[in-house]
């Protein structure tokens, strides 16, 4: 990470208690200190720094900057991959995409998904093709597609776990084949034992759009995520400690108001209430020599129990990277432990997170602390909900607006 600090003029640090210590970059007071360089504190970071003229601390546990966005070359394939899973940014909101455009360039980029069903390739979303492979159709229209759903749904005004979600867009048959297999994978529970917000996730088209993504702004960082959060971080105002617990230093440290952006449960560690769930991942990294790519797409999903994985990301299809002699690609394994993911949307755990929720309010009232992003607020954020939510949360700390183009 020194490297990085030096390219773009940040503070850095390894680890609390050395050089950084007393004397050094904890002696000074702070404006704002933020525990977690991810989207939620970069935004923060950003908004202070910028807006206000704040001096910032952001300190980050992890070696280095990005969250789970964090991507990098990869060394025997100088292929550029995530540390963390594929990332794909896309918006409904516009002026989440017209503030991400201040941190570099974006590459328009459309994410499209292919499955493995019954050994057959097929497009997920669900759409005309995937049936027509699927169920050996010739489904040729909207309105003959609308009729053969209309015959398979079970339909639900108002469903209360995500198996009902699934029943009442696709019914039995593609539930019992994508949906209900894929998601114990993933999750280690059927759908019926997950809030609707899971499987609403994932559209069902009655037309031949393959696209994953519906939201009119789709793109990728032209020079990476990395470099985004690297831009974001840039002002002389904001220092960054990476290699750093915040819990360890933050009686040490002189701040004006505090953010944090990691697990609510890991913040009141101390009141024994018990933990929240949440679902992790695992990859498996493989290479494959001369070869220009393993599989037909960037994602290809195996939602079938015959695999012990979910997907699996060759990250060389994106970027215009075909012309390197070699791929790598990466197996998709959900575990439980590990870095915390996913918060796992169940009764049990929306019940307590209200539990974690009462006492993050009096936090933020007799310590001002405020609690930002997908950890904090354990709910299943995407990059653009993340960013939404920080620059809400700035406008309601601050009574500063983010409006369009105003920077
Ligand atoms: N899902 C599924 N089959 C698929 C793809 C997704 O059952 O082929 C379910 C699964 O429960 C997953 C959820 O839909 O957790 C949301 O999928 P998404 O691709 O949005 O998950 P993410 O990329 O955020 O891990």
């Amino acid at each position: 990470f020194s490297q990085l600090a030096a390219s773009v003029g940040l503070s850095s640090s390894t680890g609390s208690g050395s050089s950084p210590g007393e004397g050094g970059i904890l002696a000074g007071h702070y404006d704002v200190c933020i525990a977690g360089a991810g989207l939620s504190g970069a935004v923060l970071a950003e908004r202070y720094a910028s807006q206000l003229g704040h001096k910032v601390l952001v300190v980050e546990k992890r070696a280095h900057i990005g969250g789970n966005c964090f991507d990098y070359i990869d060394k025997d394939t100088g292929v550029r991959v995530s540390q963390y899973g594929a990332h794909l940014f896309h918006t409904y909101f516009d002026d989440v995409w017209d503030y991400v455009q201040k941190f570099g360039p974006w590459t328009p980029y459309e994410h499209k998904v292919r499955g493995i069903v019954n050994g057959k390739d097929v497009p997920i979303p669900v759409n005309i093709e995937t049936v027509n492979i699927l169920f050996d159709l010739n489904i040729q229209s909207q309105e003959e597609m609308d009729e053969w759903l209309k015959k398979e749904q079970i339909p639900n005004d108002n469903p209360q776990n995500s198996e009902e979600v699934a029943l009442s867009r696709v019914g039995k048959r593609l539930y019992e084949l994508i949906f209900k297999p894929y998601t114990f994978k993933q999750w280690n529970k059927y759908p019926v034992e997950l809030g609707p917000e899971v499987l609403q996730r994932i559209p069902v088209r009655n037309n031949w759009d393959e696209r994953y993504f519906s939201d009119p702004h789709q793109a990728l960082p032209t020079n990476g995520y990395t470099s985004l959060f690297e831009n974001m971080f840039k002002s002389q105002h904001i220092t960054v400690l990476t290699n750093t617990d915040y819990f360890q230093i933050r009686d040490k440290v002189s701040c004006g108001k505090h953010y944090f952006s990691g697990p609510i449960d890991a913040y009141f560690a101390e009141q024994k209430l018990p933990k929240l769930e949440y679902r992790s991942l695992e990859f498996e990294r493989k290479v494959e020599e001369n070869t220009q790519f393993f599989q037909q797409a960037f994602v290809v999903n195996h939602p079938q129990d015959n695999d012990d994985y979910t997907r699996i990301v060759e990250y060389k299809h994106l970027y215009n990277q075909s012309h390197l002699p070699h791929t790598v690609y990466f197996i998709e394994r959900s575990k439980d432990g590990g870095e915390p993911y996913y918060p796992v949307p169940n009764k049990r755990n929306k019940d307590l997170f209200k539990q974690y929720q009462n006492l993050a309010k009096k936090e933020e009232k007799t310590k001002n602390v405020s609690f930002v992003g997908r950890l904090a607020n354990y709910k299943y954020f995407n990059m653009d909900q993340a960013i939404n939510n920080a620059l809400e949360l700035f406008t309601k700390d601050t009574g500063i607006a983010y409006t369009m183009s105003s920077l």
